[in-house]
């Protein structure tokens, strides 16, 4: 708790404080209100969030009459709880219940921490005591293959690749077979993300995810999402949503942004919980996505 407080300072500082301070003032009037209101925007929370939060907050605190700051907190720690939700299955799921591995596959545009996390994960998994083989099937950037490898190579996982600019879904399938063949307990296939044609990216994702339930069901689609992008990082995730069936999202880093609040938008934008997220660009940055440690860290 204590890392994550200290790697999201910023969202710390912007959002919970903030947000504590302010209803904690002796008189909430509508200014009060509104700078609740610009605050929640300001982190990236959403407007239709935004709106029902400030709402049960007004009601709640209505109700409350005197307000003690203990009070206060346990009721914004109990309403951030609610929107980001707390019963929501957020575990990788890295076990396929069968004889062949579990197939992850991590999408999302480039730039966004892609091969990065693929490789963060691999290192959890491996130092779960899991066999992990990794695809390198981003073949348009030109080093994310090498980048992949050297993330296995860290990290004691072998990495299955292709040559530049070959095809992605023929590499996701050696991966795939490599996994197999192995025995290995979980592949992770690293993918390209462009964007500039949804037909061209639906394509390609379309035939990695066929090619691959060829051999295997698809145990996890992750979408990585970068934090830092606000309201564009919801644009792509509605058009990634559109071409996969995505099954979790991480949300990469949260260090360097005082927008936490789009862990709220992009898993009502998809219905599809954030199950990690990205805290730094070290082998140790990635985290499960908890709530109740997200709110602390958050308020303080
Ligand atoms: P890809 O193109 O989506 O595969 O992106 P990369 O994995 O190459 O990451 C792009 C850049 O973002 C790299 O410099 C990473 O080190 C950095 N990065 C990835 N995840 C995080 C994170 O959680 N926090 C920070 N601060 N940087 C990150």
């Amino acid at each position: 708790l204590v890392r994550l407080r200290t790697r999201l300072s910023r969202s710390q500082n912007a959002l919970g404080k903030g947000l504590l301070t302010l209803l904690s003032r002796e008189h909430l009037d509508e200014d009060t209100w509104e700078e609740i209101e610009d605050t929640l925007l300001t982190a990236d929370v959403g407007v239709a969030p935004t709106q029902e939060l400030v709402e049960r907050l007004r009601e709640r605190v209505r109700v409350l009459g005197t307000r003690t700051p203990e009070d206060l907190r346990a009721l914004l720690r109990e309403e951030l709880l609610t929107l980001l939700g707390t019963d929501l299955d957020r575990a990788v799921k890295t076990e396929s219940g069968l004889e062949t591995p579990a197939i992850v596959m991590v999408v999302g545009v480039n730039g966004t921490g892609k091969t990065t996390t693929t490789g963060k994960l691999a290192r959890v998994l491996v130092a779960d005591g899991r066999s992990v083989v990794l695809g390198a099937a981003d073949t348009f950037r030109a080093a994310a293959a090498d980048q992949l490898q050297t993330w296995g190579e860290r990290v004691g996982a072998r990495t299955v690749r292709g040559p530049e600019g070959g095809d992605p879904a023929s590499i996701a399938f050696d991966a795939v077979k490599e996994g197999i063949a192995e025995g290995a307990d979980v592949v992770l296939i690293d993918t390209a993300g462009r964007l500039h044609t949804k037909t061209g990216l639906m394509d390609e994702l379309g035939k990695v995810k066929r090619v691959v339930e060829k051999h295997a069901p698809l145990d996890e689609v992750l979408l990585v999402l970068d934090a830092t992008t606000g309201q564009n990082g919801l644009v792509q995730a509605r058009v990634f949503a559109e071409v996969v069936d995505i099954t979790g999202i991480v949300l990469t880093k949260l260090d360097g942004t005082a927008k936490g609040g789009i862990v709220v938008a992009v898993q009502r934008e998809l219905g599809v919980p954030v199950k990690l997220i990205g805290l730094g660009e070290g082998a140790d940055d990635l985290a499960p996505f908890e709530p109740e440690a997200f709110v602390d860290a958050l308020i303080g």
